[in-house]
């Protein structure tokens, strides 16, 4: 099946139309006509290959949602025009000891949706800036937002599963005091969700006018976390903090801020490495310094659930598909509030 895409011929070149192909449904497969896509920062690191392998020509997107256009002869939890969204997994082994934990985020034969190994044409995997995609039913979830929010749910599949898994697993929610450093498509997610989650949100930033911003978010208080100030206003009194910084910066000032057993979780992927922590900040209260990578299917299932049932979903803006290279050129600005979003009805033009 011949399908509309945007995608890249090089990491130098503009992303532009194309024609890609398809694989026909098979039996465990969901074929998904894509309403919008949203754009990560790593579609971005991906199409340009600063990140090391990418393959062209390149389509990235993992931010999909859509309606199911075709089931296989075995697939008995989706029909045709159910509203459903893929992420940043469309295969894993299915037999190893994350995989059966439903962490098939941690698989070391995990499929990204875009640029991962797979045996259909033309050999890595090919996102979701097009006007259809074909995954394995273990890897489509189920979105139960009202139609109207869909283009809006999109940034949830991976911003909100990334923000969302670390808050989880490190027991945001009531009576705990959580930090979310950055004020971006990653930590606008944070924001709502561990303040849905019933925890003290604080955000910090490093622009003074984002103070409003967060507090619309849902921060419970805001520190500018260049004001020495501010920050030491907080010393030793977070329980967690998700750090979704990418820019190699100073994780000290952050860690100096965490409690007796207090964990700080990185979930920025810088393109150099941070500065070293000082240890003697770990050791002196037994904090943890961590990472975390988006999250299981099950997981992001349950997060779906949970951003449905709170009424969460992403602060956007809606672009055609020709308007890509120019939203990329504004993401790196920063000029964005807080993720953009594809309408992929645009893409046969
Ligand atoms: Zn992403
Ligand atoms: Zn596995």
């Amino acid at each position: 099946m011949q399908v509309h895409a945007y995608g890249a011929h090089a990491a130098d070149k503009p992303l532009e139309h194309l024609n890609i192909t398809r694989r026909a449904t098979g039996p465990h497969d969901i074929q998904i006509d894509i309403a919008y896509c949203g754009i990560c920062h790593s579609d971005l690191h991906q199409v340009r290959s600063e990140w090391a392998g990418t393959q062209y020509p390149c389509v990235p997107g993992h931010e999909i949602v859509g309606r199911v256009a075709a089931v296989g002869a075995h697939v008995k939890n989706y029909q045709v025009g159910d509203l459903v969204g893929v992420g940043c997994i469309v295969d894993s082994c299915q037999h190893c000891e994350d995989c059966d934990a439903g962490l098939e985020n941690y698989c070391d034969n995990m499929v990204g949706t875009y640029n991962g190994p797979t045996p259909d044409a033309p050999g890595w995997t090919l996102g979701g800036y097009s006007q259809q995609i074909v995954v394995h039913e273990r890897y489509v979830l189920r979105i139960r937002h009202p139609e109207a929010d869909l283009a809006a749910v999109a940034p949830l599949l991976c911003a909100g599963i990334t923000t969302y898994s670390p808050l989880r697993h490190w027991g945001a929610g009531p009576g705990k005091k959580v930090g979310v450093v950055g004020i971006g498509g990653l930590g606008h997610m944070g924001i709502k969700i561990a303040h849905a989650m019933g925890a003290h949100v604080v955000a910090f930033t490093t622009s003074e006018s984002k103070r409003a911003d967060a507090k619309a978010l849902g921060a419970d208080e805001v520190v500018v976390s260049c004001n020495a100030e501010e920050m030491a206003a907080h010393a030793k009194s977070f329980d967690f903090i998700l750090n979704t910084v990418a820019a190699p910066h100073d994780l000290d000032a952050f860690l100096g801020l965490l409690k007796r057993e207090g964990t700080m979780t990185l979930v920025g992927a810088p393109a150099t490495p941070h500065p070293s922590p000082n240890v003697f900040n770990l050791i002196m209260k037994r904090r943890s310094l961590a990472g975390s990578l988006i999250g299981g299917i099950p997981e992001t299932q349950e997060m779906l659930d949970f951003c449905a049932e709170h009424g969460i979903v992403a602060d956007i803006e809606l672009i055609a598909a020709d308007g890509i290279n120019a939203a990329y050129e504004r993401m790196l600005k920063g000029d964005i509030k807080y993720r953009f979003v594809i309408d992929n009805a645009t893409m046969g033009a």
